[in-house]
């Protein structure tokens, strides 16, 4: 709980330095938080999630076994869902993780196929990657959905081996090269029998998912569903 006077100092610092929409760099008003109420309702949502066979389902047809993947927006360069990416990766914005998290888990628990998960096991960085930017952008993503869905986090379970080099700018056939060995599951005990929701910041190739999961199925009784902050590339 904030004291009235650490609350007039907010108010006061508001004045002077207005919180801006990480999206839209509008000034946030009253309630307003991170995102404003209109880019909320504004920006391209998929809706993927309440449709099976979903172009990003789609796309990991004979690669992977899914249960079901969905991503909450469309992703398109120079757009306001580019300006949330890059302030979460780039900014130092880990609350626009968390956010997204926290509206898209509303909606997942909604949704037949993703009311079955049991835990959220985000795409893990490189502790070096990580240290430098401060946090793991899709661990604040799950730590939203967490809250919403009512359902835990496991980033102990998937871990990353070696560095990979930028995936930006590479052939899906290199990217897959880059990926493929480095993920390996740690506590395998943790995960067994468990529906797993894994998630990551934006889908482009699929490559890095599909890596994750083929480390993941082979272990007994494990389904795994799919979930992002954007989808690029599709429908849009
Ligand atoms: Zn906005």
């Amino acid at each position: 709980m904030k004291s009235k006077l650490f609350i007039y100092f907010d108010d006061f610092l508001s004045l002077i330095y207005p919180k801006l929409c990480f999206a839209c760099d509008q000034p946030l008003v009253a309630n307003e938080e991170v995102i404003c109420f209109t880019c909320r309702q504004q920006l391209p949502q998929t809706q993927y999630h309440l449709q099976p066979g979903n172009p990003v389902e789609q796309q990991f047809w004979g690669r992977c076994h899914l249960n079901a993947a969905a991503g909450y927006y469309f992703f398109r360069q120079g757009t306001r869902v580019q300006q949330l990416l890059h302030a979460l990766k780039y900014h130092h914005a880990p609350e626009v993780g968390i956010t997204i998290g926290r509206i898209y888990g509303h909606q997942l628990k909604n949704a037949p196929v993703f009311s079955s998960v049991d835990c959220i096991v985000p795409v893990p960085l490189h502790p070096k990657k990580q240290k430098a930017r401060g946090y793991n952008q899709s661990e604040m993503f799950a730590a939203g959905l967490s809250e919403s869905m009512g359902i835990p986090v496991n980033n102990k379970s998937l871990l990353r081996s070696v560095a990979s080099e930028t995936q930006t700018r590479k052939s899906r056939f290199k990217r897959w090269e880059n990926v493929k060995t480095i993920f390996v599951v740690g506590d395998v005990e943790a995960i067994k029998g468990k529906h797993i929701l894994l998630v990551d910041d934006v889908i482009t190739t699929g490559a890095t998912l599909e890596a994750c999961v083929k480390v993941l199925t082979p272990i007994e009784g494990v389904t795994v569903s799919v979930a992002s902050i954007a989808v690029a590339g599709s429908g849009c």
